[in-house]
């Protein structure tokens, strides 16, 4: 990569690293905010230029009447596959390298029977499949949210796939020909929120997400936490109420998780609204939607829903000094109802000193976070592999090229 132009590969990390997170800049923003001098931002951002990586997006005037350029990745530069592996269903997305989706094909899983490789494979087959030869050869590298256990050699361990020691992270790598990086859910989440959404200035941030189950993803002086057996954060079997009839999935009454998940509200909703209620036909926002309607079961349920959460969270806040919480899953469709009481709670148990000045808000990534940080995940890896950078940096193949690797193996 060090041609005669000498273009350093650590600038080039460094300001597509920074684009990616602020987005339209001009070679001055660009020298402040990465500390590189004039001379090899202008190098760096001519090879950038000449291959089509970033883009030339305008012109702003600044004092004395001069005009500054300024400057943003091209979306179509590079492609990065997301999956995750959460949930009763597994999604999967192409994003740019802006990081937006292109496309995003969903797949339902039979819960707990093992989900076959192939299956996975045909998915990412599915969304790469729209791509021509030229946006094939920019397909970077594959990021992957997992749910459950990941051990050292790369093997997963989940209930929801049906998989104990899966050799996913080798699998993948074979069956996709690119570089591959794992991150778990919960620390998606959180690394998402950091990269792209509301916790990018802040190094402390927790991230609750409240879907099927409730888990936490946890910052900790910029570093995700991960804990012994890499599951710190399960704030779902935190056992709020033990003497609760609320019965958890892990075996205890009583849990987060048995109180404010999505299917838990739906379960307590039915409980008291009686038998022609049916919970497969209801999900957290009809009850929600109940709730707004003027329900009084709706509104009890979920306030005690808030409440829990709330809770745990003020614990959590008094266990991990974060700047900012931030919610996401469900609670964003019920935003309008539940955070109120949240936040009510939160203010009532917290200890003055450590709740002033931390932000309790709800995401802005939408339902599709893990996806969004699976791929932010394939691109700050990718800027760590240096064929992948050099591919992203290289120049665009015509569309006559030939196809990539990905095209013969799916
Ligand atoms: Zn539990």
């Amino acid at each position: 990569m060090n041609g005669p132009r000498k273009v350093s590969e650590q600038w080039l990390r460094d300001i597509l690293q920074l684009l990616y997170r602020r987005r339209n800049l001009t070679r001055c923003d660009i020298a402040e905010l990465t500390g590189l001098n004039g001379g090899s931002v202008s190098r760096a951002l001519g090879r950038l230029l000449e291959y089509g990586t970033i883009l030339k997006v305008g012109c702003i005037q600044v004092s004395g009447g001069r005009k500054r350029e300024v400057f943003n990745l091209n979306g179509e530069a590079g492609f990065f596959i997301a999956l995750d592996l959460e949930g009763r269903s597994i999604r999967f997305a192409l994003c740019n390298l802006l990081g937006d989706i292109r496309y995003r094909w969903e797949q339902d899983l039979q819960y707990g029977e093992p989900l076959e490789f192939r299956a996975l494979c045909e998915g990412v087959g599915r969304i790469v499949g729209n791509l021509d030869a030229r946006q094939l050869s920019r397909v970077l590298a594959a990021g992957v949210s997992y749910p459950g256990l990941l051990d050292e050699e790369g093997r997963v361990t989940a209930v929801n796939l049906g998989w104990h020691k899966f050799p996913l992270a080798a699998e993948l790598r074979k069956a996709v020909n690119l570089p591959v990086f794992l991150e778990h859910d919960t620390r998606t989440c959180v690394l998402a929120e950091r990269w792209l959404g509301r916790a990018q200035r802040h190094e402390n941030a927790l991230f609750v997400i409240v879907e099927r189950g409730i888990g936490l993803g946890i910052l900790m002086d910029g570093r995700p936490v991960e804990g012994w057996r890499n599951k710190a954060g399960e704030i779902g079997h935190w056992a709020l109420d033990p003497k609760a009839p609320d019965q958890c999935g892990c075996g205890q009454r009583g849990c987060l998780e048995a109180i404010a998940s999505g299917p838990s509200m739906v379960r307590q909703y039915v409980e008291r609204a009686g038998p022609h209620e049916r919970a497969a036909n209801l999900r957290a926002a009809d009850i929600f939607e109940k709730a707004r309607r003027g329900d009084p079961i709706a509104a009890a349920v979920l306030e005690r829903a808030a409440r829990a959460l709330g809770l745990a969270v003020s614990n959590a806040v008094k266990l991990l000094n974060p700047q900012i919480v931030i919610f996401g899953g469900d609670i964003i469709a019920g935003e309008d109802l539940m955070m109120p009481l949240i936040k009510e709670e939160i203010r009532l148990r917290a200890l003055p000193d450590l709740l002033h000045g931390v932000e309790v808000t709800v995401s802005g990534l939408g339902l599709d976070i893990r996806l969004k940080g699976a791929a932010s995940l394939a691109f700050r890896g990718a800027l760590r592999e240096s064929s992948a950078l050099q591919k992203m940096c290289g120049p665009v193949l015509s569309s006559e090229a030939q196809a990539s690797p990905l095209v013969q193996t799916l």
